[in-house]
């Protein structure tokens, strides 16, 4: 090791030049992470490939300025400097700086760090009278050079910069290594990869509008940050998540300050953000720091519905003044990437004085315009386009930014659902060569066999358990099973749960492993999904299919059979064949002793499908008697039957939509997931028992009791008290809120009772006191998510967790340390975002699609588009309103802009005519020339559903009122499922697994009806899919809901 001496000049926090001088030692060995390498380097970690054309090395000012470049993984090759890497973050920050730093972690990018200032013949001291630049060049050109020497020239070294003076230096230098500038370098090696062309040209010229600014200041300047922190520390300044209100993004916003520590116990949890000067550049998702205005200055939230932004201040009415506050600094900018509309050539031309600036429109009303650099904009002004915002200086009304790529047309359907993934920053890539050939074979030619070795290692039940799957028609991904028997004379029964052994598959580490855990779970959409795993694994290996081999974690109860207590349970690997595939009518159907046809059964002759029959139902018995006392169990405990409504699309062949159909829950649902929820909860116990400090485990925590105002006060309306004080006392008082003239009512108060729920989360034992690890809604002192390792990431976490577990009681040590608590907390919280980001995902897709739907129907001559609805909630100018039939909620205006209100005459019909609205409590009436109607709380009206259609935002479906009573064709006794169930088809999402089970309540119905006696009906329809999946979906509503 050779010593030296490095001289940096660096900038201080407050701008002041500094002298660093740092001992600085060089090696002879560092590592070159070439596959090619004949030094023996010590290459750990992942290596750049030995079969391509050349190496890229950026310089310093390539890496700082187009780092967004090397992000598109079809870029391969790239060796980062340790030069280039200390300037972006000096030059940029902490956040690029990690971005860099993940990239380089990240196995899916073929790029490599080289310590490029450690090696002995690459460092290059800096010489005196050289400026910063010339020696940073230096140092990357030299270690061009030692690649190619190191590599024995067997790969060519091409070194990219932006420096015209740089490439007449160097370029002919050194044989074997180029110099040439970025454009050259894509258009040489990369011609066909658009995306980083057009990528590379917006950043130039965004680079180029940047040197152009003007200097004219908008708003005020953000405090440096030791300022910032030190009033935090001093409760001077609050810290918070910016939260910009959807419906009145140009003025409202918050500052949500859950969680931190704040010493003003005046502040609930929010601070009012009130116009664009307080709001001070932030952008919806920062973290701020905001500092109060005196208490003369402070505001309410606006409770009036609005549509749009258009709202004039001067009519709003405003709740309860709250503390408002400005904002005064940014401790971490949120952002992401955007999709923007570019305006219309039209109104462009008046922007064309700002040269080549165009003001586009962001997707999210709550984004603010950004300002985009472009000479493409009369070409991209039909679409949609991904844009990143690059800098936001006080100087400037709107942050600056550039595109990132052309999404295309707008309103297409392709453009539509990719907005919607990128607009919750959802990435779902195909699945890259390198991480397929990690995949096992399965071909005609070789096809997939169970190891023999594994085997041996197995507990095998392929003879002595009847095994069985029971999924919704037409679903591939298989990965529970389930199976019953009984022991010992029948005095004992086993119960069991099979669950594909995914993580025999997919090793820690892998490439497989990490894009899994990148998405974290399967994303369903209205008309498909993108898998968390590969095909091959989560439609055929993992899928636990009838009749073949497939490897399983088994978790087996050996239960009393009178009492059903557990005597005994039983957690490890095993090898299953399932006999049965099934899906739930067919099992329901069954089980009702109806007559019904066994797929699996058909060839048999008569007396032998009988027999095969007769076990098969009484294992389907036993299973619903074991099911209906766990729940029972869990009721005395206080589980929560909830409402959420969800609506399946219907779609023929060419994708288009014929109906808007709800789902039929049955109780084999219930058995089914009754079992599942039972493995979760006792893997969950066990874990966590064998490892309190890093389990990874899913809590729901109980509703902070001011979110159930809303349904209490709605109830009390009808004469209904609520009681919230438990989950036992919720569950009963909605129990027995009951109108038995109007079985809605009932589901209207469910669905109220949802929206004042918590998410349910993921979390490290070990992160918090375990008197906070209770579900609430299941009533479960410890849940976790084990049971479904083929769409979700959290489950493989917990098979390997569990694995160890079994390890540990066996004695042995895990075959992997484990993550710490620290590492498992982070996960969960990763995990839960892209959960929350899922749900959106899939809420904003079905929105699109019901849009799609309405839009291609005359609202004024299609009776679909007339529907009977119900008043939920009063607002100061209308109603919001549910819609039973499409399962779909939507603002009722009484009173719109120009000051007119609604009416209905004696006839029935509605007219606009000047006049006045009064809200109370529980009614909103408005009176005109033609009388005073009233419009009270849970009454039903008749609406209209027309679609508003937008530019720039998402399409919305509109409800305009009709008349303020029922919809004719509406009896009490019609639920939107009659009749419709029989029309039920394969529909697209249909193959989506147990999850996408929409539901419908349907145990108040005074009379059931004849499908509803079929398939038995129970009074708990699905409480598992309503926890995991409707509940947090209806959850995004909050915002009408809060605001009451
Ligand atoms: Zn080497």
């Amino acid at each position: 090791m050779i010593k030296t001496e490095k001289v940096l000049h660096l900038k201080s926090s407050r701008g002041r030049k500094v002298r660093v001088v740092r001992e600085h030692y060089v090696r002879k060995r560092v590592p070159c992470y070439s596959s090619l390498c004949q030094a023996d380097c010590d290459n750990d970690g992942k290596v750049l490939p030995g079969d391509l054309t050349h190496y890229v090395v950026p310089d310093v000012g390539v890496v700082v300025d187009y780092q967004e470049i090397f992000e598109i993984r079809e870029l391969q090759g790239i060796v980062f400097t340790q030069t280039a890497c200390q300037a972006v973050h000096h030059c940029k920050g902490r956040r690029q700086y990690n971005r860099l730093r993940n990239l380089l972690k990240d196995p899916r990018h073929d790029c490599v760090l080289f310590a490029n200032e450690f090696q002995e013949f690459s460092f290059c001291l800096r010489d005196n009278g050289e400026s910063q630049e010339q020696w940073q060049t230096r140092c990357v050109y030299s270690a061009a050079v030692w690649y190619y020497n190191h590599l024995a020239g067997m790969m060519d070294v091409v070194m990219i910069t932006e420096d015209q003076d740089v490439i007449a230096q160097y370029s002919n230098l050194h044989s074997g290594v180029y110099v040439i500038s970025v454009q050259e370098y894509l258009q040489n090696f990369w011609s066909e990869l658009q995306a980083a062309h057009e990528l590379y040209s917006s950043i130039c010229h965004a680079l180029q509008e940047k040197e152009s600014e003007c200097t004219e200041r908008e708003f005020s300047d953000h405090l440096p940050a030791e300022v910032l922190e030190a009033g935090i520390k001093a409760g001077r300044y609050i810290q918070g998540t910016l939260n910009v209100n959807k419906h009145r993004a140009q003025t409202e916003a918050s500052v949500r300050t859950e969680g931190l520590s704040n010493k003003n116990t005046e502040l609930s949890s929010e601070v009012l953000v009130y116009g664009n000067k307080n709001r001070n550049r932030a952008v919806h998702g920062d973290i701020v720091v905001v500092e109060l205005l005196p208490k003369s200055e402070w505001r309410g939230k606006v409770s009036a519905l609005t549509k749009g932004q258009l709202e004039k201040n001067g009519e709003d009415i405003q709740s309860k003044r709250m503390p408002t506050g400005s904002i005064v600094g940014i401790l971490q900018r949120n952002w992401r990437d955007y999709v923007v509309t570019f305006p219309t050539r039209e109104s462009t031309q008046s922007q064309s004085r700002n040269s080549q600036r165009i003001l586009t429109v962001p997707w999210d009303y709550r984004i603010p315009k950004i300002r985009i650099s472009t000479q493409q904009a009369d070409a991209l002004q039909d679409h949609r386009v991904v844009v990143r915002i690059d800098s936001w200086e006080s100087t400037s009304l709107y942050p600056n930014g550039h595109n990132v790529r052309v999404l295309g047309r707008a309103g297409e359907l392709e453009t539509e659902i990719q907005t919607i993934l990128i607009e919750n920053c959802i990435h779902v890539p195909p699945f890259s060569d390198a991480q397929l050939k990690e995949m096992p074979l399965n071909s005609p030619e070789k096809p997939w066999k169970v190891d023999p070795a594994r085997v041996a290692e197995r507990r095998d039940l392929r003879e002595s358990h009847l095994v069985f799957s029971i999924d919704p028609v037409g679903c591939e991904d298989v990965d529970d099973t389930l199976s019953v028997r009984s022991l010992a004379g029948g005095k004992l029964l086993e119960l069991g749960v099979h669950i594909a052994d995914v993580t025999h598959f997919v090793s820690e580490g892998s490439l497989t492993d990490l894009e899994a855990q990148a998405r974290a779970t399967t994303y369903y959409l209205a008309d498909r999904r993108y898998d968390m795993l590969p095909a091959i694994l989560s439609a055929d290996l993992c899928s636990l299919l009838g009749g073949v081999d497939r490897y399983a974690m088994s978790v087996l109860w050996e239960l009393d059979a009178h009492t059903l207590a557990v005597n005994n349970v039983w957690y490890g690997r095993t090898i299953i064949r399932s006999s049965y595939q099934l899906h739930y009518e067919l099992a329901q159907t069954l089980l009702n002793g109806e007559q019904a046809e066994v797929l699996e059964l058909t060839q048999l002759n008569s007396s032998e499908r009988d027999a095969k029959l007769a076990q098969l139902t009484q294992a389907l018995e036993i299973l619903t008697h074991v099911a209906r006392h766990l729940r029972a169990q869990r009721d005395r405990g206080g589980a929560l039957e909830l409402e959420g409504v969800e609506v399946r699309a219907q779609l023929d062949n060419e994708k288009n939509i014929i109906a808007l159909v709800p789902c039929q829950p049955l109780e084999i649902h219930e058995t089914v997931a009754e079992c599942m929820i039972y493995a979760n909860h006792w893997v969950a116990r066990k874990i966590q028992e064998t490892f309190p400090h890093q389990a990874l485990l899913r809590h729901h925590p109980p509703p902070r009791q001011e979110f159930f105002t809303l349904l209490v006060d709605s109830a009390k309306s009808r004469g209904f008290t609520i009681d919230t004080r438990s989950n036992k006392a919720l569950a009963e008082s909605l129990d027995r809120a009951v109108d038995l003239q109007d079985p809605l009512l009932n589901r209207l108060l469910r669905m109220m009772a949802t929206q004042a729920m918590s998410q349910a989360l993921y979390f490290s034992t070990g992160a918090i006191s375990q008197d906070q690890y209770y579900h609430y809604g299941l009533a479960l002192d410890r849940y976790t998510h084990f049971t479904s390792p083929i769409r979700r990431y959290a489950d493989m976490v917990v098979h390997r967790l569990l694995t160890a577990a079994i390890a540990v009681e066996k004695g042995r040590s895990p075959a992997k340390a484990l993550a710490t608590n620290k590492e498992l907390d982070e996960l969960a919280h990763h995990i839960n975002k892209k959960n929350r980001a899922a749900q959106q995902a899939q809420k904003a897709s079905t929105e699109l699609f019901q849009c799609l739907y309405f839009k291609e129907r005359d609202p004024h001559t299609d009776q679909c588009c007339v529907a009977d609805a119900v008043i939920y909630a009063i607002r100061d100018n209308g109603v919001l309103a549910f819609v039973p039939l499409y399962g779909m909620k939507g603002p009722v205006y009484l009173k719109n802009r120009e000051g007119q209100v609604l009416s209905v005459g004696q006839d029935g019909r509605c007219e606009w005519q000047s006049g006045s609205v009064r809200r109370y409590s529980d009614r909103i009436t408005t009176t005109s020339l033609i009388g005073t109607t009233t419009f009270t709380l849970f009454n039903h009206i008749t609406v209209r559903i027309c679609v508003q259609s937008s530019r720039c935002h998402p399409d919305s479906v509109n409800l305009e009122l009709v008349g303020n009573r029922p919809h004719l064709s509406m009896t009490l006794h019609q639920t939107p499922s009659h009749g419709r169930s029989q029309l039920v088809q394969e529909v697209v999402r249909l193959a989506e697994g147990a999850t996408q089970q929409a539901q419908e309540k349907a145990s108040w119905r005074p009379e059931l009806s004849k499908e509803e006696q079929e398939f038995c009906q129970s009074k708990s329809p699905n409480l598992y899919l309503l926890l995991e999946e409707i509940r947090e979906l209806s959850l995004m509503d909050l915002e009408y809901a809060a605001t009451a």
